[in-house]
């Protein structure tokens, strides 16, 4: 029976190009998209831009325009890196969007109508470009100074008037919540529940001085405030899917949800994020996949640390989004942070891009044409690739299925890797009547190819073209005999690096 799965990456400040960070996370949203439509659920996949906020506003100020002009200009700019990417995306959603302010206005007063919103007076440590304030314990000291832990610049002292989430309310009740399985893995929700543990669930500021911060969502009731950006950003994941404007849609699709985030954002996308949708009367999301830091140089990968490695340089060294998805699905890390260095990614991409799958699709492909004129057809199937095949599809879907997409691409790697050792051994070249061993290497090949096209989007489509096979369900992907290939071609898939 086909499911629903609902992902969503966070959507990203656009006050500079996408990187190889925001990649990290688009790419991996995607691929678990495209698996799920392979598998046959009914799918939806969100990205999209986070337009409001103080840090645009400097942003933009800085540069002598206004923050639409800039945000325009910037989300054409991901959408851009995104098809260079193959990102295939239902909705790129922006929070400057007509329907998304709506709903925001429309959340905010549900909530304030509840009592669970008040005004009060604030004072505290305010990192600009986390948007978000840091308490004694949470900032870091240089030279006697609060810093940001995560961007290492000093925090600024800010005290003014806001308007308070009554965030204490929910706290027995998330911790239940977080009790579940609703954190993958399991570690952050104990993360969280730690943090509630040592110093409570404090009620948080969700709007700001319009005097101070003018570019966002007015509070409808009080304009002299601007709603939160944070408040106003995780609200995305409703308008996405229809909230209000298209309840049938919505009701498909959520609780559905399975938010993809960095761990920077866990508190925002638990804590805070599950008490606003309680207060709205709406489920939790099925889960939280949270993913650890790419890091560059001992740091998280991102502007302010000055190490960013561009898309562009990316598609470059790897010949285009193929070899970028997959290094990057093949050291994807939930729970470890990954170090980015060009020697790992040039020896994924050589070993197994172009020697293992590539050079295999070669052989196979040369040999069809060369022993057999391109048709091959039998219906017999050599046991051992038969039954390798078959365990392959088993831990693939295991594994994605858990959210551990290296795993799975791994399991893939060890059936080619046992494919080309095969054809070492067996020497079809040399045999007379080679059939039996292509067609199973075909097969082979073929569940591979399948298996693989979530994250290596543009050469499985080449592969079952010039073999002549579909490969858009996981039944193609199961090995059989009986089939008929007509290899038209053998490409060279990957060039060496
Ligand atoms: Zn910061």
């Amino acid at each position: 029976m086909a499911g629903r799965f609902y992902v969503t990456t966070p959507i990203y400040y656009p006050n500079a190009e996408p990187h190889i960070g925001h990649a990290y996370t688009t790419v991996f949203a995607d691929s678990l998209s495209r698996y799920h439509r392979l598998v046959g659920d009914d799918t939806f996949f969100l990205t999209g831009t986070d337009e409001h906020g103080l840090k645009l506003q400097r942003a933009a100020e800085a540069r002598g325009v206004h923050p639409k002009e800039l945000v325009d200009e910037m989300a054409e700019k991901y959408k851009r890196y995104w098809a260079l990417m193959d990102i295939r995306y239902d909705r790129f959603i922006r929070t400057t969007d007509p329907d998304h302010e709506e709903v925001v206005r429309h959340a905010i007063t549900e909530i304030y109508r509840k009592g669970l919103i008040y005004k009060a007076r604030y004072s505290g440590w305010y990192c600009v470009s986390c948007e978000k304030f840091y308490s004694p314990g949470e900032y870091v000291e240089v030279e006697g100074r609060p810093y940001c832990p995560i961007h290492m610049k000093p925090l600024e002292w800010v005290e003014e008037d806001t308007y308070y989430f009554r965030l204490s309310s929910f706290e027995d009740w998330l911790r239940e919540v977080l009790k579940g399985d609703i954190v993958y893995p399991r570690s952050y929700a104990v993360e969280v529940l730690h943090k509630i543990e040592k110093e409570g669930l404090r009620d948080v500021s969700i709007a700001r001085p319009k005097e101070r911060v003018w570019w966002g969502i007015p509070v409808p009731w009080d304009p002299e405030f601007t709603i939160y950006v944070w408040f106003d950003a995780l609200l995305n994941y409703l308008t996405g899917i229809g909230y209000l404007k298209n309840p049938e849609t919505f009701s498909k699709y959520w609780p559905a949800a399975h938010h993809v985030i960095g761990k920077d954002i866990l508190w925002f996308h638990t804590a805070i994020w599950f008490s606003m949708l309680k207060a709205l009367d709406l489920d939790p999301p099925r889960r939280v996949i949270v993913h650890a830091y790419l890091i560059n140089r001992g740091l998280k990968i991102g502007k302010s640390a000055g190490n960013v490695v561009s898309i562009d340089d990316l598609l470059e060294a790897y010949n285009g989004s193929d070899g970028v998805r997959y290094v990057l699905m093949r050291i994807f890390n939930p729970a470890k942070d990954v170090e980015y260095t060009k020697e790992l990614f040039d020896n994924i991409y050589n070993t197994e891009l172009a020697d293992t799958y590539g050079n295999l699709v070669r052989r196979v492909g040369v040999l069809a044409r060369k022993k057999l004129g391109g048709t091959v057809e039998s219906d017999r199937l050599d046991p051992e690739l038969e039954d390798a095949a078959r365990e392959t599809i088993k831990k693939y879907r295991e594994h994605m299925d858990e959210y551990e997409i290296s795993r799975a691409l791994e399991a893939v790697m060890d059936l080619l890797r046992r494919a080309n050792a095969y054809i070492n051994r067996e020497r079809p070249w040399e045999k007379p009547d080679p059939t039996l061993d292509l067609y199973s290497l075909l097969e082979t090949i073929r569940t591979a190819t399948v298996l693989l096209s979530p994250v290596v989007t543009k050469a499985t489509a080449r592969v079952a073209g010039s073999f002549g096979f579909t490969a858009s369900s996981i039944e193609d992907a199961v090995p059989e005999p009986g089939r008929r290939y007509q290899v038209r071609d053998a490409p060279i898939l990957f060039k060496k690096l």
